[in-house]
């Protein structure tokens, strides 16, 4: 199934290109009321095809699988559930775009590379990984971005593909490096809302490319 196929590829890329350590992190992807999403606990170097679980978005059954669900399958419903725009959600821990939610510091957009994820990617309150109140304060502080850190734990980018949100995963980070650097050289100057919207319009010829 190519859906499974797709979670597989990007789950083990996320391991590869440093996003996550272990077997931290999550994707999902939703069609319809069904989400795919990786199992709970299972290295990235073993995850197979048959490992994506199926579960059903309106019930929150498990339709077909043999492992757990990942712990935060409450938050990657709640999120489709709140806005069916997004099709896809990849949660990750890297490191820069983390130490700005364990600081409860807003990541601010200093390069375009991020210039479709908001104007600012916000801190979503600190609940328990894998509750309900996460997925309450992750959805209430996501709105309409594409991406939203969460306090003392980690990262959610969303987007209309898989691909898409992969990509934002990377830029948030890539971004979180760079605002990193600026606040220690003690000159923070993020992008504008009209220089934001120029980058995002240009997205979508060479993204596209
Ligand atoms: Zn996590």
């Amino acid at each position: 199934m190519q859906i499974k196929k797709d979670i597989v590829h990007y789950a083990k890329l996320m391991e590869a290109n440093g996003l996550v350590i272990g077997t931290a992190g999550n994707i999902s992807v939703r069609i319809d009321n069904t989400m795919y999403i990786t199992p709970s606990a299972l290295p990235y170097a073993e995850i197979e095809e048959e490992d994506i679980l199926e579960v059903d978005l309106v019930s929150g059954a498990v339709l077909a699988g043999k492992r757990k669900p990942s712990t935060e399958t409450p938050m990657h419903s709640s999120i489709y559930k709140h806005n069916s725009r997004i099709k896809a959600i990849v949660h990750t821990h890297s490191t820069y775009a983390t130490m700005f939610a364990c600081a409860h510091i807003p990541i601010p957009i200093v390069h375009y590379i991020a210039a479709d994820i908001g104007n600012q990617i916000a801190v979503a309150p600190y609940a328990r990984y894998g509750s309900e109140q996460l997925a309450i304060n992750a959805v209430n502080t996501l709105g309409d971005n594409n991406g939203v850190l969460l306090a003392n734990h980690g990262v959610i980018a969303v987007g209309e593909t898989l691909k898409d949100a992969f990509r934002r995963a990377e830029a948030i980070e890539e971004v979180a490096h760079l605002a990193f650097g600026c606040h220690l050289l003690n000159s923070v100057k993020p992008l504008s809302d009209k220089d934001l919207a120029e980058a995002v319009e240009g997205f979508k010829t060479y993204m596209s490319g």
